[in-house]
C-alpha cells in the first residue's frame, strides 16, 4: 500500500465505505464527522445492484440485505393507484438480489460497525481546521468537541457532502451547489401493503416514490417544482404540506395522506447539483461523492456513486506506484459512471416535468432500463 495513514472527512455513506475499504487493507484511518454519533439525516435509501456489489466488497452485503427489503422490480402506477406496469431491474446474477431498500440509519449503523471493526477511528463532532501540504504528506489540525490531536497524513479524502469544506479548500467557491428548481419532500410511515417494491406515480408536475424499507416500515418521497425554498420547516409542517400534495392522487395513494404522522422522520430540501469540470484532487487531497458530483435523485444512484468512488479509491491505492498515479487512475475510472448518472438523472427530471431540452432527449434515447443495465455492470 502506498499510503499508511489516511484522513477521511465526512462519516456519511461514502466516508464510511472509504474508511472500511482502506482499514481492511491495513491502512490507519481517522474519520472526522461533524455531526454527533447516531444522528443520521434522511429517511430511506434504494441500493441498486452496483451499490450492493460495493457492500459485498467491504463485507456487509448480508447485513444490509437483512436490514432491508430486497426487490427485483419497479412498479409504475397511474394517478388513482392502478398498476400500469412492472419493470424488472437489470439482472445481477452474481448477487442474491437486484436491489435493496433500507432505512438510512440502518445503512449507516452497518457501515459504522464495519469501519470500526476494520480498525478505523471515528471522531464525531470533529472537522479539519487547517491543512498544510508538502511533497510527502499533509499536516492537519482539527476543530470540534470530538477533535483528534493534530496529525500528519499521506492522503486526505473528502466525503463531506454537497457543502464540502474540503472542496472549498481545493477550489474556492468555483463549484457551489446549483439549484435545479425542484424540491423533494420525504416522510417515513408504516409500509402500505400495496408497496412491496419501489412504486412510482405522477400527477401533473408532482412525482411520488413509495419505498418499502423492511420491518413493516416505508417512506414516501415527493418531488415538485418550487420557485423559492422554504426555510426552517418542522416535521409537522412537512407532513402537512405532503398531505396536501398526496391528496392530488386518488385511490390508495391519496388515502395515505390521512395516515402521515406528524412525529415521523421527515425531510425537505431543494434538489441541487454539483459538478467539477477538472480533476477531483490536487496533490494529496481529494473530494468525492456528493462533494464532487451531487445529483438529482431520479436514478437513485447518488449514494451508490459515493460508495463506488470509495471502493475504487481503495482498489487504485492498492499496488499503485505512487499517490499521483493512483489518484489519476481513480479519477479516470470514476468520471464516466458518475457523469452518466448526473447527466441522465437531470435529463430524466426535466423530461418528467415536460421541460426536456433537445440534448436531454438525445441522452434519453438510452432508455431507463438500458441506463440502469449499464450502471449494474461491475464498476
Ligand atoms: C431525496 C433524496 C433521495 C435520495 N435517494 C437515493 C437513493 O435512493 N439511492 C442512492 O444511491 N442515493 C440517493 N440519494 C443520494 C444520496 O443521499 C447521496 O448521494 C449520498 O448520501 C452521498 O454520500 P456522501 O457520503 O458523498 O455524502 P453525505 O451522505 O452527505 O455525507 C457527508 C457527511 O459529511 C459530514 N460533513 C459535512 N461537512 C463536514 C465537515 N466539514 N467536517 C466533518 N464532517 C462533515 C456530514 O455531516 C455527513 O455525515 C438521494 C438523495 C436525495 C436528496
Amino acid at each position: 500500500m502506498i499510503v499508511q495513514r489516511v484522513l477521511v472527512q465526512g462519516g456519511g455513506i461514502g466516508g464510511l465505505v472509504a474508511a472500511t475499504a482502506l482499514a481492511r487493507r491495513g491502512v490507519e484511518v481517522d474519520v472526522v464527522e461533524k455531526r454527533p454519533a447516531g444522528s443520521v439525516l434522511g429517511v430511506g435509501l434504494i441500493q441498486p445492484a452496483n451499490a450492493l456489489r460495493v457492500m459485498r466488497e467491504i463485507g456487509v452485503l448480508d447485513a444490509v440485505l437483512s436490514a432491508g427489503h430486497p426487490s427485483e422490480e419497479l412498479r409504475l402506477i397511474n394517478q388513482d393507484g392502478t398498476v400500469l406496469a412492472d419493470f424488472p431491474l437489470p439482472a445481477a446474477p452474481d448477487l442474491p438480489t437486484r436491489s435493496n431498500t433500507l432505512q438510512r440509519r440502518e445503512l449507516c449503523r452497518v457501515l459504522l460497525d464495519a469501519a470500526v471493526t476494520a480498525g478505523a477511528r471515528l471522531h464525531h463532532e470533529a472537522s479539519s481546521a487547517a491543512l498544510h501540504e508538502d511533497r510527502d504528506g499533509v499536516d492537519v489540525t482539527f476543530t470540534g468537541d470530538g477533535a483528534p490531536a493534530a496529525g500528519r497524513y499521506d492522503l486526505v479524502v473528502g466525503f463531506d457532502g454537497i457543502r464540502s469544506t474540503l472542496r472549498r479548500h481545493l477550489f474556492g467557491d468555483r463549484y457551489l451547489p446549483r439549484p435545479t428548481g425542484f424540491s423533494v419532500w420525504r416522510i417515513s410511515m408504516p409500509c402500505p401493503p400495496e408497496v412491496d417494491r419501489t412504486v412510482y406515480g405522477f400527477v401533473g408536475d408532482l412525482k411520488a416514490t413509495l419505498v418499502p424499507l423492511g420491518a413493516g416500515e416505508g417512506y414516501i418521497a415527493l418531488i415538485a417544482p418550487e420557485g423559492s425554498v422554504q426555510h426552517g420547516l418542522t416535521t409537522a409542517e412537512i407532513a402537512a404540506q405532503m398531505r396536501v400534495m398526496l391528496g392530488r392522487f386518488g385511490g390508495w395513494v391519496g388515502e395515505l395522506a390521512g395516515r402521515l404522522r406528524d412525529g415521523s422522520s421527515a425531510a425537505y430540501g431543494p434538489v441541487e447539483e454539483v459538478s467539477l469540470d477538472e480533476r477531483w484532487y490536487r496533490g494529496r487531497v481529494l473530494v468525492a461523492g456528493d462533494a464532487t458530483h451531487a445529483t438529482s435523485p431520479h436514478m437513485a444512484q447518488g449514494a451508490a456513486m459515493a460508495a463506488e468512488d470509495a471502493a475504487v479509491l481503495a482498489q487504485e491505492l492498492t499496488g499503485a506506484g505512487s499517490v499521483p498515479e493512483a489518484l489519476e487512475a481513480w479519477w479516470n475510472r470514476r468520471i464516466p459512471r458518475a457523469g452518466l448518472v448526473q447527466r441522465y438523472s437531470a435529463a430524466l427530471m426535466r423530461q418528467e416535468q415536460g421541460r426536456a431540452a433537445p440534448e436531454d432527449l438525445k441522452l434519453l434515447e438510452l432508455s431507463v432500463p438500458q441506463a440502469q443495465a449499464r450502471l449494474a455492470r461491475p464498476y
